[in-house]
């Protein structure tokens, strides 16, 4: 089909400025937040309703064209990339607050609604969504739901996938689903499940239900320094290990507390190898009591200076740094890229370890932020684009990362999702029985692969072209090929 055959079909449906053909117009949608990717669509489609995105997905599904669905495109997987030869479906005209049930405890939201736009509109009434990632100024809900996406906060409150109760999802035919419900379990297969976390491959979400929870009365930080960094990994160990679910428990390396003491003046101590950071939230009593027996354990751990907030001001100024971590990242090196990887918590020191090798290996700094409470590594590599072979480099290096992940039992992303970052690592971290079962889900949905084409599941073929072999437990579920 021809760019002005397709431009005319999707004119019949939507309004004259909701579709965009001219190269400056596509400009903005050619990459995510993950920038070293970029891919003009043929055409970017901007639905108002769902009646106008199943219109859309109409004419595509008939004509056999790709679509992209994008939110806010703040994704860190290449997710929303577009595809040279379709429709990228902005879904970020669909952003009303259809409805707050104070009673219930739930919103009923468009994809396009902000994250911190459901916890604004919901705070006279008290209440909270709790998933906060970093972006959550900018992510949209429905990107949230197909990346299942986290924050500081999932240590205790949980992923997106824990937060919400229904979604309306439309197929790639326009056909409606309608998933989960108001009550916490219904019948058959999981498919609220299903689709948290399925990029955008197996339906365009249109409607999502989420799940308010009551702001805590009160929450505090420790912020604790630390000389070695694996007396910090010990001490968030130790926190768990004495049955204390923080709200939060985030840890930086002491390349990241420079980079952002610099920029934020959070008040961290320049010469520690790592700041930790936890939080505890609820009454304030119980607040009181938590802070007390945290602040003992990470003296016991050997923190070298122990702070507690005093006033919401402070807590605020101690979180600021951390929050401020990416873009701290872009004031010291031209170029960052970004990965997220899951282990398990006693690995931590011994995988922190494996990356400050691998930074020597391969001649690259990195600075180390993350949600230490759940594992969640977040390895910033510093590299400079403009420089030949330094982006391969720097790739290389991230793949690395992430098959260590695998190799002591975590996983390849812990938030970000695979996108098309992280497609040949699911060669490490699945075998060919895992990704086949993938491929039928696919297949029950999207029988003609339209949705999202080219990402998050690699093909059995690509895994071999790529020398990748399954990783996880050792196992060699690829035999015959090389190892990494
Ligand atoms: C500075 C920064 C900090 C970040 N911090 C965090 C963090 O703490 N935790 C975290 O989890 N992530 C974080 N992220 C990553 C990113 O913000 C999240 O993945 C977020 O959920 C993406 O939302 P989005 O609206 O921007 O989605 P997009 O980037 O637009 O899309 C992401 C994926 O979702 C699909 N998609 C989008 N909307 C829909 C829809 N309606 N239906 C079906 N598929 C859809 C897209 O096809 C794509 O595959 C961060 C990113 C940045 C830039």
């Amino acid at each position: 089909m021809s760019l002005a055959e397709l431009v005319a079909s999707l004119r019949a449906v939507l309004p004259c400025d909701a579709v965009l053909h001219e190269i400056e117009d596509l400009r903005p949608y050619e990459c995510d937040g993950l920038s070293a990717y970029r891919q003009l669509p043929m055409a970017v489609a901007l639905p108002q309703d769902e009646a106008e995105v199943a219109a859309v997905l109409r004419i595509c599904h008939a004509r056999k064209i790709p679509v992209v669905a994008r939110g806010a495109g703040t994704g860190l997987s290449g997710g929303a990339l577009p595809h040279e030869q379709g429709v990228l479906l902005s879904l970020a005209r669909l952003k009303r607050i259809l409805e707050v049930d104070p009673i219930a405890r739930t919103a009923r939201v468009q994809p396009g609604v902000r994250n911190l736009a459901i916890s604004e509109a919901v705070a006279p009434y008290g209440l909270h969504y709790a998933p906060d990632p970093s972006s959550q100024i900018a992510c949209s809900i429905g990107g949230n739901v197909a990346e299942n996406s986290g924050g500081v906060h999932c240590l205790k409150y949980g992923l997106t996938v824990h937060n919400i109760l229904g979604l309306r999802v439309l197929t790639m035919t326009g056909a409606i689903l309608e998933v989960g419900g108001a009550c916490l379990d219904s019948p058959g297969y999981d498919l609220l499940a299903l689709m948290t976390g399925s990029e955008g491959m197996l339906g365009v979400v249109t409607e999502v239900t989420v799940k308010l929870i009551p702001r805590p009365e009160c929450a505090r930080v420790a912020m604790a320094a630390f000389d070695d960094i694996r007396k910090a990994a010990d001490a968030v160990a130790s926190v768990i290990g004495a049955g204390i679910i923080p709200a939060g428990m985030e840890m930086m390396d002491g390349v990241a507390a420079r980079a952002v003491e610099a920029y934020a003046h959070a008040g961290y101590d320049l010469t520690a190898a790592a700041i930790l950071l936890c939080e505890a939230d609820g009454a304030a009593e119980e607040v009181e009591d938590e802070m007390h027996r945290v602040e003992r354990i990470m003296q016991m751990s050997g923190a070298v200076d122990v702070r507690l907030s005093g006033s919401e001001a402070e807590r605020l100024r101690f979180w600021a740094g951390r929050k401020a971590a990416f873009p701290a990242a872009g004031r010291i090196s031209p170029d960052y890229y970004c990965m997220d990887g899951t282990i398990p918590r006693n690995r931590l020191a011994e995988v922190l370890g494996g990356i400050e090798a691998l930074s020597a290996e391969y001649g690259l700094r990195c600075m180390n932020v993350f949600h230490a409470g759940d594992g969640n590594l977040h390895p910033l590599i510093l590299y400079d684009a403009s420089r030949p072979g330094e982006l391969e480099r720097t790739e290389r290096f991230g793949a690395r990362i992430l098959e260590m992940c695998v190799r002591v039992g975590g996983t390849i992303t812990g938030e970000h999702g695979v996108g098309i970052e992280k497609i040949d690592q699911m060669c490490a971290q699945f075998g060919p029985g895992e990704l086949e079962a993938f491929h039928a889900v696919k297949a029950a949905f999207d029988p003609d692969a339209l949705l999202n084409p080219g990402k998050a599941v690699p093909t059995l073929r690509r895994c071999a072209e790529h020398g990748a072999m399954h990783v996880h437990g050792g196992t060699d579920r690829f035999p015959g090929l090389p190892r990494f």
